[in-house]
């Protein structure tokens, strides 16, 4: 990998920026792979890193029908936290966080994780109740965690409006300190370059439209454009088009792919230094360092993979943020877009061996998988490595809408985020 001096930032300036380097190479596919990763999205390349990192596995393809990081990846707004309700999701997202606390460190490259803390309002004495259930949850599992009463939480957001007589009063919040944002587009990147100088092959313009089986096994992919990749195993992580190559291999998974919008104002001055987030109005915002606002909600309610959503639910979700900083009414928005997520019924991923052999599916993180990118991807590399799953990622299996082990995560996960 080659390094730039401060000389090697002029230079490339003087010659109009021409002759910068490739971050990683385009390298054409090869026959065979220990393993194929399809999409190249966060959890995708970060699975092709551990696996090569930490299981000396680079024998490795990512084939990414479009660009990487392009899909929800790059969508997204990037909150981070871990302060779920359940053992088995707490364990796993605390498992990410701690990887995200020294990632830019590990990749060598500015992730921009930063720790500015994550509120979550309550409005009403049962938000409170679960907001208390919850943090006692979190801190048996020794996850920082605090309950704060409205004074507490007007002193942290000034700009908030906590006056009693709102028509959703703020009664007190959770608070992760730990908790915060980074930069979605410099995770992909940071994963793909450090995949990339270990050995893995990035390919991308490449869509699957197949999974080769042979008695029972995957024993490769088919290509749009580059025919059939073989491979010994294959990691399925392509969000919220899972269920599509679940269909090519012939089985169901128990996934809705819906629209999940977000939306970013004109630049104003800093005004807002952590997350707010907010069940009951139903809305979220943070601010980035830019100094947009970065603002989000829930899913549209309908299905489908247009990456676009509609007009009400943005309406739906400025009306929230505005309940809650009614000095936000006076901020331009400056654009909007969409990704598909892919929601399970219990609101939590599936990381598991399928009904084919070989194959292997890490999905379903829904509204808020982004914040798992460093987990998710370790504890799947490893599942692929050893060919079964990760003592983390076990309870995840997508067997367990057979028997009925469901780990309802919908208050934890309420507002997607
Ligand atoms: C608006 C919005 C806001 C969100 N906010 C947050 C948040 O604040 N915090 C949080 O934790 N999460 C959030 N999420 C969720 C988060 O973005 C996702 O859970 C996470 O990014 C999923 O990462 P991924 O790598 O699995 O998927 P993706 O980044 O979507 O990658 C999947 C890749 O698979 C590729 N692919 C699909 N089909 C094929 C095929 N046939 N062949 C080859 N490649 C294929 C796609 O092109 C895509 O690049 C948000 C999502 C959205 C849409």
């Amino acid at each position: 990998m080659q390094k730039y001096s401060g000389f090697g930032l002029i230079r490339h300036a003087l010659s109009y920026h021409e002759n910068w380097q490739r971050v990683w190479r385009n390298p054409k596919p090869g026959k065979q792979y220990d393993v194929v990763i399809i999409g190249g999205g966060g959890h995708g390349l970060a699975t092709a890193y551990y696996l090569a990192k930490e299981h000396n596995i680079s024998n490795v393809a990512v084939i990414e029908k479009g660009y990487l990081g392009g899909g929800n990846t790059a969508r997204n707004t990037t909150i981070v936290r871990s302060n779920y309700l359940w053992d088995e999701a707490t364990r796993l997202y605390e498992h990410s966080m701690k990887l995200w606390e020294r990632l830019s460190q590990d990749l060598n490259y500015n992730v921009m994780f930063s720790q500015r803390g994550v509120l979550n309002l309550g409005h009403t004495l049962q938000d409170m109740r679960d907001i208390e259930r919850r943090v006692n949850a979190n801190r048996l599992n020794g996850i920082d965690g605090e309950v704060l009463d409205t004074r507490q939480v007007q002193e942290l957001v000034p700009l908030m409006d906590c006056s009693a007589n709102r028509r959703y009063p703020v009664l007190g919040a959770s608070w992760q300190p730990r908790a915060g944002v980074a930069r979605h587009d410099a995770v992909a990147w940071g994963f793909a370059r450090a995949a990339d100088s270990l050995g893995v092959d990035l390919i991308q313009q490449c869509e699957v439209t197949d999974i080769v089986i042979e008695d029972g096994a995957a024993v490769g992919v088919q290509t749009r454009t580059h025919g059939v990749i073989k491979a010994n195993r294959i990691g399925c992580v392509t969000a919220g088009n899972s269920s599509v190559i679940a269909k090519m291999a012939g089985f169901e998974l128990p996934l809705e792919s819906h629209p999940l919008q977000a939306l970013v104002s004109e630049p104003i001055k800093p005004v807002l230094d952590t997350v707010v987030m907010s069940n009951h109005v139903h809305g979220y915002v943070s601010q980035s360092d830019k100094g947009d606002l970065v603002i989000g909600a829930g899913i549209d309610g309908y299905n489908g993979y247009g990456q676009r959503g509609s007009y009400p639910t943005i309406e739906h979700t400025i009306q929230a943020i505005i309940e809650l900083f009614p000095a936000f009414s006076r901020v331009r928005m400056n654009r909007q877009w969409g990704g598909i997520v892919d929601t399970t019924p219990d609101a939590c991923p599936i990381i598991s061996a399928t009904p084919v052999e070989n194959l292997f599916f890490n999905c379903g993180w829904g509204t808020g998988g982004f914040k798992a990118t460093p987990g998710s991807g370790n504890v799947f590399a490893a599942t692929l490595a050893k060919g079964e799953a990760h003592e983390l990622a076990r309870p995840f299996n997508m067997f367990r809408f057979h028997d009925g082990s469901l780990i309802d995560e919908h208050g934890a996960a309420a507002v997607a985020h």
